[in-house]
Formats: structure tokens, sequence, C-alpha cells
């Protein structure tokens, strides 16, 4: 006999627990809320927005997890993001630092003006050619480049390679680019006109208000009251066996080896480390992102945040980025997407495959860099999948 008590705990509360407050899990609650479905996230952190948090400071959005430009060509995902937040005109194009030389990227007639004084298309087409050539010449198997350093000596000659390639690859790498594998770099694009977009996007910008603003207008704009419940500070790892009933299924957007306890082993990760400082002066290197690509410098870039939005506070925010090695427990940035990782993932997502409660979504999820497009045109599949 069925009681009334038993009826009722087992009656699931949620129609969807989803772990994460990034920007695919958020998009997946707000979406599936329009439906008139329930959702209770959670996230171990103590804020919303995931990687694209941004927190502000003497009145300048800071973005915590490195700097985060939205760019797209998809009109749908742009329109939906336009919803939540006002896009400035933010265009990224940032400087390369090598030495005392700066250089436009990406490689465009500027930095090739700068390189090497050539003026016009042609003259930068025949010096690319030139040491393209010499490389070719001097490789023992051109047509099959053994590492980086090959490989990027095929693709742009000795000088991009070794002012703007080396030295930052190092580093973001942490070996010696005649140890990489070739396949890190697929393509160094060129650009023969005098422009330093970076994107070649339709759309591109950055919300004004800060991302955090944007994600939370994404969870409050036109959402009937009750709809989504956020709990932050939470870890699925710790409350799973009292959470994983409550609803009827779970959108999962953490690291997709953890959550099947690593049983087959660890996917690996490459992380960072910020070092941010107030500064107390109005304008510190002129541009929001500057590379710096010689070796001896250890971080690879200056992210100088008010530039994302003009802003002329007396103060400024400088964050220096220094990549890291992973080991478990450190933030997993950028998944190693080489043969062994992504052999490793493939039987993960086999046992991904017998979970029917279960979504797994996001760059984590699913073990992929993402762009923040992809990951809102994902999640916006990922609903539309649970009403077909
Ligand atoms: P996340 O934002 O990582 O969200 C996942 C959430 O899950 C996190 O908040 C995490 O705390 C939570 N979580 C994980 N495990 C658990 C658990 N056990 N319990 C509870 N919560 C858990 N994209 C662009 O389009 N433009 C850019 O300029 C750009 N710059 C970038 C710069 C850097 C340095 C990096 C690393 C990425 C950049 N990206 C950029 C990509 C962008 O950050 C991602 O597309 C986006 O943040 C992914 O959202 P997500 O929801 O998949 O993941």
């Amino acid at each position: 006999m069925i009681t009334e008590s038993m009826y009722e705990k087992d009656k699931k509360k949620y129609d969807y627990l989803i772990v994460g407050a990034g920007l695919f899990g958020c998009v997946f609650a707000r979406e599936a809320a329009l439906m008139g479905r329930r959702s209770l996230i959670i996230d171990k952190r103590d804020h919303i927005a995931g990687n694209i948090y941004t927190r502000e400071v003497e009145g300048i959005q800071v973005h915590e997890y490195g700097a985060h430009i939205f760019h797209t060509s998809n009109k749908e995902v742009w329109d939906y993001v336009n919803q939540f937040a006002e896009f400035n005109r933010y265009t990224n194009s940032p400087v390369a630092r090598y030495r005392d030389e700066l250089y436009n990227l990406p490689f465009n007639m500027n930095t090739f003006h700068a390189l090497w004084g050539v003026r016009t298309p042609k003259e930068a087409r025949e010096e690319i050619d030139r040491q393209t050539a010499e490389a070719r010449a001097s490789i023992p198997d051109p047509d099959n480049a053994a590492n980086v350093e090959e490989q990027a000596l095929l693709l742009a000659g000795r000088d991009i390679y070794e002012k703007l390639v080396k030295g930052y690859t190092e580093k973001q790498w942490g070996r010696r680019a005649d140890s990489l594998p070739a396949f890190i770099i697929k393509r160094l694009p060129f650009r023969f006109t005098y422009d330093n977009n970076y994107f070649n996007d339709k759309y591109q910008g950055i919300p004004v208000g800060g991302y955090t603003h944007m994600v939370e207008n994404m969870l409050k704009k036109d959402i009937p009251d009750g709809l989504i419940e956020v709990r932050l500070g939470t870890d699925f790892f710790k409350v799973r066996d009292e959470l994983s009933h409550c609803a009827e299924k779970i959108v999962y957007t953490g690291p997709i080896d953890e959550f099947f306890d690593r049983r087959l082993g660890s996917l690996e990760f490459r992380s960072l480390r910020f070092e941010t400082e107030v500064l107390d002066e109005e304008n510190y290197q002129g541009n929001a992102v500057v590379n710096y690509t010689e070796y001896e410098i250890p971080y690879t870039r200056i992210i100088e945040h008010k530039h994302f939005e003009f802003g002329n506070q007396k103060k400024t925010v400088i964050t220096r980025e220094y990549p890291a090695a992973w080991s478990l427990g450190d933030e997993p940035y950028y998944p190693v997407n080489d043969e062994k990782n992504n052999a490793l993932c493939e039987e993960y997502k086999k046992l991904a495959q017998k979970e029917a409660g279960v979504i797994f979504g996001g760059r984590l999820g699913r073990y992929k860099y993402f762009d923040m497009h992809q990951v809102v045109a994902d999640a916006l599949e990922a609903v539309r999948q649970e009403v077909e």
C-alpha cells in the first residue's frame, strides 16, 4: 500500500538538477523555465556565470577567469544574448610585444609593415613566400612537419615564428616548440589588409555592465517566480545522494571523468594563474590585451580590463596571465585534446550514453574548448531535443 508520505517523498520536486551555473547551465535553465519546467541550479563556486564571471573593482568590470570577448556569426545566438545585455562596440585588436618591438595581431599588413617595412600585399606575400621556401629547403620532411617549430616555419617563415609564435607557444604549453606535436598549430592565418580586428565574425562586443549581469538577467527576465532556484557553494559530489533524486533529469556541466569517479583515468587539462593588480594610474598599456611573445617573460599576456568598456576611471585594473601545469584540484581551463586524452574521453562518452537521465553539456561535460557562442548554441539545441 502506498501511503501519502511515501508518495510525497518519491515525488520529484524539479524537472532538472543543473550542475554548474555557467553559460550552458543558465541558458538551459532559462529555456526550460520558459516551457514551464522547474530547475535547481547548483554550483560549487560562490557565484553564477562560471568562467565568464565578471566582478566590479574600482568601477571596472574585471574578467575574473580570463578575458572574454563575445563574437559570433550566428544571428540567432547574437539576438539571444542581446536580450539580456546591451553589447558595446569593442573589437578585439591585441598587440604583441616582443622585447621592445610592438606588432599588431592577427598577422596583417600592419604586422608585416612593422616586421619588414613592406607596404603592399604583394611585397608582404613575396617576403612570406621567400621565408617559407627557405624553411621547406631546410626541413628534412617538409610535407610532414615533425613538431610545432617545423610547422610554424613552414606556414609563416622564420621572422614570424621567432618573434611571434615560438616563445608564446612554449609558455602556453610549458614545453619547447621542437618537442611539441605539430597538430597544435593547424593554421596561421594571414590577412593582407590593414585590419587589426582579431575575429572574422559578423558580431562582436562586450556586454555593458559585465557578463555576470547578463547571466543574472538570463535567469530572471520574464521567468515566472519559482521556476529557477540557484544554490551556490554546493558541490554535486558532496550532495549527490541527497539531490540526485530530486529531479527527473540531471544536466551536468562539470568534468565528464569526475562524474564517473575517474574510474577509467583522469582527463588532462592546462591551467592558468591570474595575478590581478589595481594601479593608481589611468591608462597602463593603452589596449585591453597585450601579448608577451618572448619566452623570458613568464606571463603570456596582460589584460587591462577598463579598455573592454572604454572606461575613463581614475584607476585601472590589470591582470597578468600565466599558463600553468594542471593537476587534480587545479582549475581546469583548457582540455588537452591530444590522441590519448581524446581516446579516453570517447570511453567516458560511451559510459555517458548509458546514463539515460543525464545530459552532459558545456566545455567540461564535453571535454572540448568551446567559445561562448558555441556553448549558447549547444544549450539551446539540448533544450530543443528535450521537447522533441
Ligand atoms: P563553465 O563556465 O566552466 O561552467 C561550469 C560550471 O560548473 C562552473 O561554474 C563550475 O564551478 C561548475 N561545476 C563544475 N563541477 C561542479 C560540481 N562538482 N558541483 C557543482 N558545480 C560544478 N569564449 C569566447 O567566446 N570568447 C572569449 O574571449 C573567451 N575567452 C576565454 C578565455 C579563457 C582563459 C578561457 C579558459 C575560456 C575562454 N572562452 C572564451 C570560453 C568560455 O569561457 C566558455 O565558452 C564558457 O565559459 C563555457 O561555459 P560552460 O557553462 O560550459 O562552463
